[in-house]
């Protein structure tokens, strides 16, 4: 890292390589062979990731393992129900692993079949990643100052971002 390299910080705009793994070493996502992650720096990302990216610059390379409680949240059992089948109206085939959008008093969420029969089905709405500890493979590849309009909504324009 250079002394005049632009560090990653509030109101910056970095972009990052990753592989996510779990830890049996599964890869859960990746940025390769796409584009890299573009994103204003300050409250986007899960906040274990942005702790360990503050300060980093261009070509920094870092291995990040972050809590559930850093991540996505640990699981909450009260969000894993049982519901009647009859819930699911004229779906045909209801089988664990498949995924539903509900609506609950949260808004609409997607939830994930853990179990079902003719009677009941048993639905998870956690995160699919909660309780799940991340191991996050990352590279920077660009740190700029964010535009005063990014600033100004939030969210990164341009590749990568919001094209509007
Ligand atoms: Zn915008």
């Amino acid at each position: 890292m250079s002394a005049n390299a632009l560090a990653i910080s509030k109101g910056k705009v970095a972009s990052i390589d990753y592989t996510l793994t779990d830890d049996t070493g599964k890869v859960l996502d990746t940025s390769k062979g796409g584009q890299p992650l573009t994103y204003l720096h300050g409250g986007q990302l899960i906040r274990g990731m942005e702790k360990a990216l503050e300060g980093k610059a261009k070509w920094d390379a870092l291995q990040i393992v972050i809590a559930p409680e850093d991540g996505y949240g640990v699981k909450n059992e009260e969000m894993i129900q049982t519901v009647p089948r009859k819930h699911f109206g004229e779906a045909k085939e209801i089988k664990p692993g498949m995924q539903f959008q509900a609506n609950t008093p949260q808004g609409p969420r997607v939830v994930m079949i853990v179990d079902a029969n003719d009677q009941t089905v048993t639905v998870d709405a956690n995160h699919e990643l909660a309780g799940v500890t991340l191991h996050f493979d990352v590279t920077v590849t660009d740190v700029r100052d964010a535009t005063p309009e990014e600033l100004a909504h939030g969210h990164v324009h341009g590749p990568g971002g919001h094209q509007h």
